[in-house]
């Protein structure tokens, strides 16, 4: 069974938990924050595999969390690559993403947004957080194969 497969509730499932929602905006703030590419949940990165982009996503080490006392290691998952012109793989030149419309975008660019933290907000309920400990039980898995 796939990832996908098995887990097909976990967006809605992140959403709720977050209390966030998709924002269908494009204002030039929101493209500025291509720089560093957006994380998805493992099935996200499997889609995007299964479309034809792995060659454009890398095994990454995820540290937001060390920062913010979440976590006392990074957390190992895969990603859009940052290339050298320092812009996320999938921007576009008019600063759009490329995944939008095909509906591969990972969640936390579906989510990202500027609007005022949902009522109830905390580290632990936050949208970017739940998605990376999606990636939690594969850590063994990169061990053996990838990093
Ligand atoms: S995948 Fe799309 S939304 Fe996410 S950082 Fe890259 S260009 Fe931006
Ligand atoms: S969420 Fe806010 S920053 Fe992002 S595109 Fe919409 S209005 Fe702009």
């Amino acid at each position: 069974m796939t990832v996908a497969a098995a887990k097909t509730s976990t967006e809605a499932k992140i959403m709720a938990l977050s209390g966030t929602k998709q924002s269908e905006c494009s204002c030039d703030n929101c493209k500025r924050l291509c720089h560093t590419p957006c994380i998805g949940t493992p099935e996200d990165i499997e889609k995007l595999i299964n479309a034809g982009y792995g060659d454009r996503l890398a095994p990454s080490l995820w540290c937001v969390g060390m920062l913010n006392g979440l976590t006392r290691t990074p957390i190992k998952m895969i990603m859009p690559i940052r290339e050298e012109s320092g812009w996320c793989t999938f921007r576009l030149p008019d600063g759009l993403c490329e995944l939008h419309e095909k509906g591969l975008k990972p969640l936390e660019g579906k989510l990202a947004s500027c609007r005022p933290k949902p009522k109830g907000w905390t580290l632990q309920r936050d949208f970017t957080w739940l998605i990376a400990k999606e990636w939690l039980p594969y850590q063994e898995l990169f061990n053996q194969k990838w990093i």
